[in-house]
């Protein structure tokens, strides 16, 4: 019997659930990706800088359909040890694995599987073992296996240091520790793809798997009969004093702001961590006294702006210049994520910052901890259900661009590449999304005056 075709990655998801594998073999149409254009680009430069750790000399298997044509290159470049091949590619009974960085030594090879996170998550034991489980069925000396992931505490200086910026783990014992459960596996999902032919879909239950470690791409699909609101509808609930307690604790001016941020693996500027949150944009809505009309100001750093974040901890120190209440929605974001590192990277802000800092309160709090709720926030906290839910007319549906925060980070990473018009069309998106997290806060706090009133 023809055993299935089985890459490393359907191995994982397997793992993870079977009826993945089954459904992105007959029915792939029904995936839905939620992968970034910027998240599959970041992982991309993850892999290049890790592989000049081993040296800039390597020989590279480059990708093609033919899987065949790679795996005779592979076979080609094996045979000039010593050398570093980068997606070394084996097939093992139709057991398929490219490895991310082959060492090919004269007494024995080492893998290498290169992963963009900043610890070593347990999958990646499945990952590396069944490579192992690849090449040694193949009767090759497999001497080593480490995984290189991103060291988190590592401080950009002038010059990027990979030897800093990488960690490598040795995870050789657990992988061969692991070679037994992978046999096995291996033969059950073959049975399993067997038993369910392309007419005899699997029934499995959606539960935790459905997103550890990964979101399924099939979610909707598996989903799709499940009737909505079968869970009991919690009541509405406002708690009057919780919100006056909040409310009473604010002293004017009222700002409320609100960040825009991105980050990447590689810290591209001097002085940045690895996905350190990078501030480039914020809105600002203010209210200087009882009654007095609302203002608004905003910052958006320029596409080509190299020291954007100092720019940004100015503008925005220089804004919030006075003793009032800094009104956010998920303090933890603005005042930890970004606040504590701008006032690391400028210490001469240091004390304005933790002055903001201080004076910071948190409007999530009231919705978070459900002392806020009517049903149309459907279970969330967000913002972005809780504004329409709030006010009906105004939602987030109804901007013409940018609508989250990842496609806020995107949009201005993309700035660069665009011409004068589109890129001035973009930055006025970006202001017009950025604006409303602030109105809403605005809107949310007459609501919580409003209810105190009635
Ligand atoms: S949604 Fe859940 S049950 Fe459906 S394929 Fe994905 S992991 Fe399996």
């Amino acid at each position: 019997m023809n055993k299935v075709f089985l890459s490393k990655s359907s191995y994982c998801k397997c793992l993870q659930c079977p009826k993945i594998f089954w459904l992105k073999k007959y029915k792939p149409e029904m995936a839905i990706q939620k992968a970034s254009h910027s998240l599959f680009e970041n992982g991309k430069k993850v892999g290049i800088h890790a592989q000049d750790i081993f040296g800039k000399e390597h020989d590279d298997i480059e990708y093609c359909n033919n899987y065949s044509i790679m795996v005779n290159k592979t076979k080609e470049f094996l045979e000039k040890k010593p050398n570093i091949i980068t997606e070394a590619t084996f097939n093992y009974n139709n057991n398929f694995c490219m490895v991310d960085i082959l060492k090919n030594d004269e007494d024995g090879l080492e893998i290498y599987e290169v992963k963009s996170s900043t610890s070593v998550n347990s999958i990646y034991y499945d990952d590396a073992s069944f490579q192992y489980y690849v090449l040694s069925g193949l009767g090759l000396n497999v001497k080593k296996v480490g995984i290189v992931y991103i060291n988190n505490q590592y401080v950009r200086q002038k010059e990027l240091d990979l030897d800093e910026l990488f960690n490598i783990e040795d995870i050789t014992s657990t992988v061969i520790e692991k070679q037994d459960e992978i046999r096995k596996n291996v033969e059950k999902i073959n049975n399993f793809m067997r038993e369910h032919d392309e007419n005899n879909e699997p029934v499995i239950d959606i539960g935790n798997h459905c997103s550890k470690p990964y979101e399924c791409d099939f979610w909707e699909y598996c989903t799709k009969d499940l009737k909505t609101g079968s869970t009991p509808e919690q009541e509405d609930i406002i708690d009057k004093e919780s919100i006056k307690k909040l409310v009473s604790s604010l002293n004017y001016p009222l700002y409320f702001i609100d960040y825009e941020t991105y980050m990447t693996p590689i810290p591209e500027i001097e002085g940045t961590r690895p996905y350190q949150q990078l501030p480039f944009q914020y809105s600002l809505h203010i209210i200087k006294e009882e009654g007095a009309p609302l203002e608004h100001k905003e910052f958006l750093a320029q596409a080509d702006d190299d020291n954007f974040i100092r720019h940004f901890a100015e503008s925005m120190t220089d804004v919030l210049s006075e003793e009032g209440s800094v009104i956010v929605y998920n303090k933890s974001f603005e005042s930890s994520n970004v606040n504590k590192k701008l006032a690391l990277m400028f210490p001469d802000l240091k004390d304005k910052i933790e002055r903001i800092n201080n004076n910071m309160v948190d409007f999530m709090i009231p919705f978070q901890q459900k002392k806020y709720y009517t049903k149309e926030m459907k279970g969330s906290h967000s913002i972005k259900k809780v504004l329409p839910a709030l006010y009906p007319d105004l939602t987030y549906d109804n901007l013409s661009g940018v609508k989250e925060g990842m496609e806020a980070s995107e949009a201005f990473l993309n700035l660069k590449n665009k011409p004068t018009e589109e890129m001035e069309e973009s930055r006025k998106e970006l202001l017009e999304y950025c604006k409303l997290d602030t109105y809403a806060l605005v809107k949310i706090y007459e609501k919580f005056k409003e209810v105190l009133e009635e």
